[in-house]
């Protein structure tokens, strides 16, 4: 990739024989200095051909009737974690230990790491096995440093150079449960930072094959620090806004960093995010605060879940960011948690972002038309979480990702995946978006509260509506029309190019 992600910002460029926007004319899009310089209906020779090359330090690229849109957004993700957790083995369908360890040994061939940075496979079920997990399989496949964890992370199974490195080199199996196994994948799970930072990069260049050219990184990091040092080691693939949490607020207050300022030494693709702050939990831990208890759970504090952040410590941390310039971001899943954070910004007065909103009251949903209040959803969980909602929300469930509701009430929406809860794809979210659920061949859940396309795709690219010129060339280019594809379609949307700045972060020809 490193010949596309250099490619000079400053050459002229055309996008010929593309389509503008669903259901839109054929065009030509000239792309110059890093920006849209012209928009033209197709040009006579748009069809010879085209691709790498051109004459006269043209680059023109042939998008064969793909579509252009504005680049893609992922308004929520953990980078880290999801660039962690893409480059585990998945072990879910493996049918046997022996089966297990030949995956692992086929991904330890594939992968670039070396011996020296752990192979880590995630998600197998042993229960039914007809054989049992042993260290001897890992360790005929070679002396790699592998730790296998099964789906409810109860069991670790290491290899004999896993073990070596634990300090116990002589254990019989290599089986480890419970607590043993909670604290091997502690130690040895965590890598250094110059290996993180390459799978970051990896992440960041499969994210923009799928369009993507801004990330805000809601990482559980010093995520100043971190960005700052990526960006010494090349081009990023994408724009970053990298969030602040409470540890770091008063580093970023002493640096004067305000959100949206660009971030000193990122070659501006890194600007300061918002603060991270927590009012409760999540559904599925039935920890996301709620203004009705979760049935079947016995009365008592939790049965309505938890107050992360008691409103007045919030209020004070939202009020003294404001003072510096510095955006709030409030995670708030339940209807009581909702109305928690919209108090506190209604009694700060200050700008921001709520973000998930999964359950809220209908007498609340107005108060999220709310000059500089942005609501980041994750509409590719609604699928994933719709039977759990509908036992634990159950009666509740017309007003749970009420995007339509919400929308209508004059809130401003962005999708995000929550990365690595879902996988950071913002055709998923768009699908889930439109279809809510029948992308997976599902019935649709409360498809009344479904958005349009076309506000689907602006909530997925930050906002921008349309390409227009004098824009900064972030774009992509899908090969077929989002208005004409089936739902499964939707979701798997091919991707044929993604620029950045007028430079190819992903490209096929
Ligand atoms: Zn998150």
């Amino acid at each position: 990739m490193n010949d596309v992600r250099g490619a000079t910002a400053g050459r002229q460029l055309q996008l010929r024989n593309v389509r503008l926007g669903p259901r839109g004319p054929l065009g030509c899009v000239t792309v110059a200095g890093g920006r849209i310089a012209a928009i033209t209906p197709d040009v006579p020779d748009g069809r010879a051909g085209g691709g790498r090359g051109g004459r006269g330090g043209l680059d023109v690229f042939d998008a064969a009737g793909g579509t252009l849109l504005p680049g893609l957004c992922d308004a929520h993700v953990h980078l880290v974690q999801w660039a962690s957790a893409r480059r585990r083995v998945d072990l879910s369908g493996a049918g046997s230990a022996q089966a297990a360890a030949r995956a692992m040994a086929d991904a330890a061939g594939r992968s670039p790491g070396g011996d020296q940075e752990p192979l880590i496979g995630f998600g197998f079920r042993d229960g039914l096995w007809p054989d049992r997990p042993h260290r001897d399989l890992l360790d005929r496949a070679g002396h790699r440093v592998a730790v296998l964890v099964s789906n409810d992370l109860h069991t670790a199974w290491l290899s004999g150079a896993a073990l070596a490195r634990l300090g116990r080199p002589g254990h019989p199996t290599g089986v480890l449960r419970e607590q043993e196994a909670l604290d091997a994948v502690a130690r040895l799970g965590p890598v250094a930072d110059a290996v993180a930072d390459t799978w970051v990069a990896d992440a960041l260049t499969a994210a923009a094959a799928r369009g993507v050219t801004h990330i805000v990184d809601f990482e559980y990091a010093d995520n100043a620090r971190d960005w700052t040092r990526r960006c010494g080691a090349g081009p990023l693939a994408t724009r970053v806004t990298a969030a602040i949490y409470p540890d770091y607020l008063e580093d970023a207050i002493a640096q004067g960093r305000r959100t949206g300022d660009v971030l000193p030494d990122t070659g501006g693709m890194v600007t300061v995010g918002p603060l991270k702050l927590f009012v409760d939990g999540s559904l599925n831990t039935r920890t996301a605060l709620c203004h009705e208890p979760y049935p079947g759970t016995p009365s008592g504090e939790q049965a309505w879940g938890i107050l992360q952040t008691p409103p007045q410590e919030l209020e004070h941390l939202m009020a003294r960011a404001a003072v510096h310039g510095i955006h709030s971001a409030v995670h708030a899943i339940g209807d009581r948690a909702n109305a928690i954070a919209l108090d506190a910004f209604e009694r700060v007065g200050c700008v921001g972002r709520i973000e998930h909103a999964q359950l809220v009251a209908v007498h609340d949903h107005a108060r999220f038309k709310r000059p500089g209040l942005v609501l980041g959803v994750q509409p590719a969980h609604a699928p994933d979480d719709r039977d759990i909602a509908d036992r634990h929300w159950h009666g509740r469930t017309h007003r749970a990702y009420a995007y339509a509701d919400l929308l209508a009430a004059g809130a401003v929406l962005e999708i995000g995946s929550d990365a690595p809860v879902s996988p950071l794809d913002p055709w998923r979210g768009i699908a889930a978006a439109v279809h809510r659920g029948s992308e997976h061949g599902r019935s649709p859940w409360h498809p009344e509260q479904a958005m349009d396309l076309e506000t689907a795709l602006r909530a997925a690219a930050a906002g921008q509506a349309a390409v227009r010129v004098g824009d900064r060339a972030d774009l992509v280019v899908t090969a077929c029309d989002p208005a004409e594809v089936s739902p499964e379609d939707l979701m798997a949307m091919p991707v044929r190019a993604t620029l950045l700045e007028g430079r190819w972060t992903h490209r096929t020809d």
